[in-house]
């Protein structure tokens, strides 16, 4: 399964029905597509009639969460809307029933200052509360905030969680999938990135779980990512494991049922 992925993108405008029969021709048998902002979580919602294997999970992007204080001279195009519009939205379709999970949210140090992050915090902590209240898990985003993200967690006693492409120290992430149960997606591209090897290496085969961030982290360079490739994940999983591919695909099948079953 692709537990991230964003095919609402516009890099698959054109072939968006072909990328999902790939996926399906592929063996997945779940690609949960991320919501970021009002526009995505829509067509999320709309995309559930392509395939009995897309799966909605609504969320705010950080950056999306302080769009109406980002600087003018912010470098990526944002554009406003109400967030706790947007907050109430996600809510009414986490208690219909139409989700499987609510992401992606989370914090962002790495293109947002200090000044936005008690306002990240507040929008994080309200979708993390919907969560909960609906028992769905929560598909977190954290750069360069990993620690202050599991503080929010612990603090709020979090317990369904999945970490996407987690980029932080490793001795935190096991820390978490020990104690606490958390989980983490490890991208398609895990073979030429040492953090994710070591992370399917490390990490309680228990609490992982795959995914792509398509059509970012291409597992080849220069190319569109796509929710098949996380068939090189699993490869790559029973290989480091010495297991065949079967039992890679069964386990990490198993732990997608665990979490989001
Ligand atoms: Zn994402």
């Amino acid at each position: 399964m692709d537990v991230h992925t964003h095919l609402t993108h516009k890099a698959f405008k054109l072939d968006q029905d072909q990328v999902i029969k790939r996926a399906e021709e592929s063996g997945l048998g779940a690609v949960v597509v991320n919501g970021l902002e009002p526009k995505s979580n829509r067509e999320i919602l709309s995309m559930r009639a392509k395939s009995p294997i897309i799966k909605a999970a609504l969320g705010i992007y950080p950056i999306e969460a302080v769009n109406d204080s980002l600087p003018s001279d912010f470098p990526l195009e944002v554009e406003s809307f109400d967030v706790q519009e947007e907050i109430r939205f996600i809510e009414e379709q986490a208690k219909s029933g139409a989700l499987v999970g609510i992401g992606e949210c989370g914090l962002d140090g790495y293109w947002l200052g200090e000044e936005s992050f008690s306002k990240q915090e507040s929008v994080f902590e309200q979708l993390l509360d919907i969560a909960m209240k609906y028992d769905l898990p929560a598909i977190i985003h954290t750069r360069k905030r990993e620690k202050r993200s599991m503080e929010i967690l612990r603090s709020l006693g979090v317990r369904k969680v999945n970490f996407h492409c987690y980029g932080g120290k490793s001795k935190l992430a096991i820390q978490g999938a020990e104690k606490e149960g958390w989980y983490f997606s490890i991208p398609a591209n895990a073979k030429v990135n040492q953090l994710f090897t070591k992370l399917l290496k490390e990490l309680p085969e228990d609490q992982i779980l795959t995914e792509t961030d398509a059509p970012y982290l291409s597992p080849d360079r220069n190319t569109r990512n796509e929710p098949a490739n996380v068939v090189r994940t699993v490869n790559l999983f029973a290989h480091l494991k010495d297991w065949d591919v079967g039992e890679a695909k069964q386990k990490i099948w198993n732990n997608y049922q665990n979490l989001f079953g």
